[in-house]
């Protein structure tokens, strides 16, 4: 049976085409790019060129990107960075309740170095209203930090206004892009951001590369001490192959972003509409128009979310209930909680991800499926016996 892989928020398959580009990288091109012969050299031009593409991507200059393990490390970074180097100004930082943990947890090791923090509530589709942002804002604010789309729910964010505020408030302004950069177009001064949080894994390059634009101007507290790579910002060898990766999976996104968007739109609300027609007591999470182009996520009544991935599994088709990072705990969705669904509607969630390879056929396919496992379970469930 071939897999049908649905779970492209969670990461997407290396492109062969970056794999290939990776590749002199590991055996020819391997020179550290701090040496002075020619196969660091050559190295060292190859990452310049690749940060000039992934600058270019988002509308900033190649000195403003900074290389990093990935959108953790972006993230980590940016909020202990900022909120570190402005300690003499204020300890008060605002964010959504719906980031990711990276963002989440960061906030929380804050919290327990003297930093306060504001989780802002989200609607009922899981949009920030940007006057709450302004309302927050106190005289000791100087950070904040808001997600461009959720991982989860897909939502996009009014980003562009909240900079607004936090520009004219004199306030660094933080976005986890990782779920946007290579598939809706972002640029760092239409949205007003002083840094952003990216991952190649997330647009057909590598894992365990990602990046931070860091605006010119903005002072950060490094937390990677040893030589002098990323202008001294980060140090440590550079990942040579993870960044080659990047700048090539970037090349395509750059051709194909477009034409892709449209493409993944119209199969999400294909898939959208074929769940709401046949499965009754299902509710569309996340907004139905201001929302990332491959992203469903439905909840599913009287049914667990665990159950109908493992079904779907069972006919090769990967889905997951949540995010990634989540899906082996039995915590109710923070996200989804937010968003003002109880805790048993929670359970019953299941998150649907589509990218470059999804074909047409598979939604179908999914549509062909779904239905008949919702059933099956709904018919031996406890949840829905109680009801009647
Ligand atoms: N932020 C968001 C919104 C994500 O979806 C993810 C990955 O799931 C991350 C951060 C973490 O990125 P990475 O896996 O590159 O550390």
């Amino acid at each position: 049976m071939r897999r049908i892989y649905l779970d492209y928020a969670a990461t997407t398959p290396t492109h062969p085409d970056v794999v290939k580009a990776m590749l002199p990288y590991f055996t020819e091109v391997f020179g550290n790019p701090s040496t002075i012969y020619s196969c660091g050299q050559e190295a060292k031009g190859a990452i310049g060129e690749a940060r000039v593409k992934v600058a270019d991507l988002i509308g900033a200059r190649d000195e403003e990107i900074v290389f990093t393990s990935g959108g953790t490390e972006a993230d980590n970074f940016a909020l202990k960075g900022a909120a570190f180097a402005n300690e003499n100004k204020g300890n008060h930082i605002i964010t959504s309740s719906i980031e990711h943990h990276a963002v989440m947890e960061t906030c929380k090791f804050l919290e327990g170095r003297g930093f306060s923090v504001t989780y802002l509530p989200v609607d009922a589709y899981g949009l920030i209203d940007p006057d709450d942002v302004r309302k927050a804002i106190t005289d000791k604010t100087t950070v904040i930090s808001v997600m461009h789309a959720n991982n989860e729910i897909g939502t996009i964010e009014p980003l562009a206004e909240i900079g607004k505020i936090a520009r004219e408030a004199g306030i660094h302004f933080h976005t986890d892009a990782v779920q946007t950069v290579g598939h809706i177009p972002v640029d760092v001064n239409d949205l007003g951001v002083d840094l952003l949080s990216m991952s190649a894994h997330k647009l057909y390059g590598p894992k365990g590369i990602g990046a931070l634009y860091i605006r010119k101007g903005t002072r950060l507290v490094s937390f990677m001490h040893g030589g002098e790579q990323e202008r001294r910002r980060r140090a440590s060898t550079e990942n040579t192959p993870g960044i080659i990766g990047f700048g090539q999976a970037v090349d395509l996104a750059q051709q194909e972003m477009v034409e892709e968007e449209k493409r993944l739109t119209y199969l999400r609300d294909k898939l959208i509409k074929g769940i709401m027609e046949q499965i009754e007591n299902t509710r569309l999470n996340g907004h139905p128009s201001k929302r990332l182009p491959g992203n469903v996520n439905v909840c599913i009544d009287f049914v667990e979310g665990e159950s109908i991935c493992l079904n779907l599994d069972l006919e090769s088709i990967c889905a997951s209930t949540g995010s990634a990072c989540s899906s082996t705990s039995l915590e109710p969705s923070h996200v989804l909680l937010a968003i003002g669904l109880p805790p048993e509607q929670v359970h019953g969630s299941l998150r649907l991800t589509l990218g470059k390879w999804t074909a047409e056929e598979e939604i179908e396919q999914v549509l062909g499926s779904l239905p008949r496992i919702v059933a099956k379970l709904r018919a031996m469930s406890p949840l829905l016996k109680s009801q009647k």
